[in-house]
This record gives structure tokens, C-alpha cells and sequence, in this order.
């Protein structure tokens, strides 16, 4: 199994967006999904794309606290298939490896039953020049805030 093996998702067709990640088997609280693998980029490098072509479906682009970038269309796993919802069962957490790179690790917020859709947050930082209403959100859940960007 290679590391960016993801043995626990099934990926088919989502009926909130595109396509989804799935869990395979019952799945308890806690559980590592795998972890979000792609291209990298440096803070300083930047990523060579044009952000406001975002469309919500085409880019895989997971920014994290260190400033660097992942883009999961780049050499990328299941994991990049995880839709956006505002109740989300799952988690994106940044977990730093023995060389001191910081990966992203895709965890399970709560128990999931096999074949429920897998969602994260996306929580998308947007410029001031954009409104969260750039970004809508289609999870349909009681507490949906109409946006994939992040909680203001
Ligand atoms: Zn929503």
C-alpha cells in the first residue's frame, strides 16, 4: 500500500456535486481516511493558476497554515473527491511528518456508515473583493450558510 492509498473511499457520482468520496465500510470517529496528496507549491513559490477561474469544480486547491499550497488535480488521490458541507463528517488536519513537512490528513469527525457521502469544510478563504455568495454552497443541510467560504 503506497501512501497515498485510500482503501476506505469509493469514488461515484455525488448527488450534491460532481462526483464524491464515499466510505467503503462503517467507519468509526477518529478514522484516517488517507491523506490529501497532490503538487506542491511553496509560499514563495505560489501556485501558477488563475484563481478567479474557481468554479467550484475544477480546482483542488488546499491551502495550508504554512502557507504552501497542494493541488490535488496534480498528482492527487481520492481525497480531492471529498465535497463541501457545512455539517461535515469529516476533517482536514494538518499533522507535520518525521522530515518536518506538514501533511494534510482527511480524519472522520464522527462514526460514518458504509456508503454515506464524505464531506469537509472547505471554509475557503475569499478576497474582500469577493462575497460568500460566490461560492454557493448545495449541501442542502438544516444548518447550510449558502457558501463554501469560510464562516465570516
Ligand atoms: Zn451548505
Amino acid at each position: 500500500m503506497t501512501v497515498n492509498a485510500t482503501p476506505l473511499l469509493r469514488v461515484r457520482r455525488s448527488a450534491i456535486h460532481g462526483r464524491g468520496a464515499f466510505a467503503r465500510r462503517d467507519l468509526p470517529q477518529g478514522t484516517h481516511l488517507g491523506v490529501y496528496a497532490g503538487r506542491r507549491y511553496s509560499a514563495a513559490q505560489g501556485v501558477e493558476e488563475d484563481w478567479s477561474g474557481w468554479d467550484g469544480g475544477m480546482t483542488y486547491l488546499f491551502a495550508l497554515s504554512d502557507g504552501s499550497t497542494i493541488d490535488g488535480a496534480q498528482g492527487g488521490n481520492a481525497t480531492r473527491h471529498l465535497n463541501h458541507a457545512c455539517e461535515p463528517n469529516c476533517q482536514a488536519v494538518e499533522e507535520v511528518g518525521p522530515d518536518g513537512v506538514i501533511v494534510l490528513c482527511i480524519v472522520t469527525l464522527v462514526a460514518v456508515k458504509a456508503g454515506d457521502e464524505l464531506f469537509i469544510d472547505y471554509g475557503l478563504i475569499i478576497d474582500e473583493s469577493e462575497s460568500p455568495a460566490d461560492y454557493p454552497c448545495g449541501c442542502g443541510m438544516a444548518s447550510c450558510r449558502g457558501s463554501m467560504a469560510a464562516r465570516a
